[in-house]
């Protein structure tokens, strides 16, 4: 075996940077250092669709993160996905909708305020060019921050100036209520805290919606409770296409989809998640329905096929044009 030490490395790359003058080919490339823009454009009818990657959070967990299963099977199914034996992968992808007529915002982002890898959305919004002023309408799934934080940014200051803010009416209610923040366990009040700090001093300016409201022509609200109370599913519809926009009616699919049963500390009504999560995803499947989930990897759309112990998530495919 030839023995290839550091000293003939280093000869190596000398050659490599002398002949480098000569032959442009030959020359070393300089590192890129940084990732590229994660944008991905697709269709539903006449509507274009814009995800864009607001980045990733691998979220520390421990045997208490799923209430009702053993922690070797969590830890399994984390080793099955190629996630860290205790940190689940926890990415962001938010989706605008331009109907032709209105600039929608589904979901915010975290405003660069839950993680140090993730808060690229407005750098992605530069990269899809789209002007954050051009914005019409945000519409919220939920109160979680990592859906409400990117309203604002950290001098709270809206990001979306123009933006009409409307939220599930069931979401306003019980975290907005101070008796539930009151009994709430001390981590939870952090959520409520925050919402204050986002909400409070625009509150005038929300509209609440109830479930089947349609937000904007052809963007109808479906109820999906148990992840929080009013937790609030989008169903897309324009010309013969549709698209489910799920929230987080699953986290990581290639943890709660082929575990559709497991019930995550987050989830306010575990077994109401679990119902939501597979009436929907029944529905999805049997319907060969295109779906976006907001902790889907990106560009976090695609098919759920049922399986025999759960779901599996097929990404769609990169299309070069629209
Ligand atoms: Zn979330």
């Amino acid at each position: 075996m030839p023995l290839v030490t550091r000293r003939t490395l280093l000869a190596g790359s000398a050659a490599t940077v002398l002949v480098a003058g000569a032959d442009p080919a030959a020359a070393a490339a300089p590192l890129a250092v940084k990732q590229t823009p994660g944008v991905y454009r697709y269709r539903i009818g006449t509507f274009e669709l814009t995800a864009l990657y607001d980045g990733i959070w691998y979220r520390p967990i421990t045997d208490k993160f799923i209430r009702n299963a053993p922690f070797a099977e969590v830890e399994t199914a984390l080793a099955d996905a190629f996630m860290p034996a205790d940190k689940l992968a926890t990415p962001f992808t938010t989706l605008i909708v331009n109907t032709g007529e209105k600039l929608v915002l589904i979901d915010t982002g975290t405003g660069g305020q839950i993680a140090p890898s993730a808060g690229v959305l407005r750098a992605n919004l530069v990269a899809a060019g789209i002007d954050p002023k051009a914005v019409d309408l945000i519409v919220i799934s939920h109160f979680h921050p990592d859906h409400i934080n990117g309203i604002k940014d950290k001098d709270n200051d809206l990001v979306f100036p123009n933006a009409e803010i409307m939220v599930p009416e069931a979401e306003w209610k019980f975290w907005m209520d101070d008796a539930n923040l009151n009994a709430a366990p001390t981590d939870l009040k952090l959520t409520f805290r925050n919402q204050r700090r986002v909400f409070s001093d625009i509150a005038r300016n929300v509209t609440r919606f109830e479930p089947g409201a349609e937000v904007a022509p052809g963007i109808v609200t479906l109820a999906a409770p148990g992840h929080t109370p009013g937790h609030t599913v989008f169903a897309i519809h324009s010309g013969d296409q549709s698209l489910m926009v799920l929230g987080d009616t699953a986290q990581h699919p290639a943890v709660f989809a082929r575990h559709p049963d497991w019930q995550a500390a987050f989830d306010i009504d575990g077994d109401a998640a679990v119902a939501t999560r597979k009436k929907l995803f029944d529905r999805a499947a049997a319907d060969r329905m295109l779906v976006t989930g907001y902790h889907f990897p990106f560009p976090a759309c695609g098919h759920l096929l049922k399986t025999a112990s759960g779901y599996e998530h097929v990404p769609v495919e990169w299309q070069p044009t629209l």
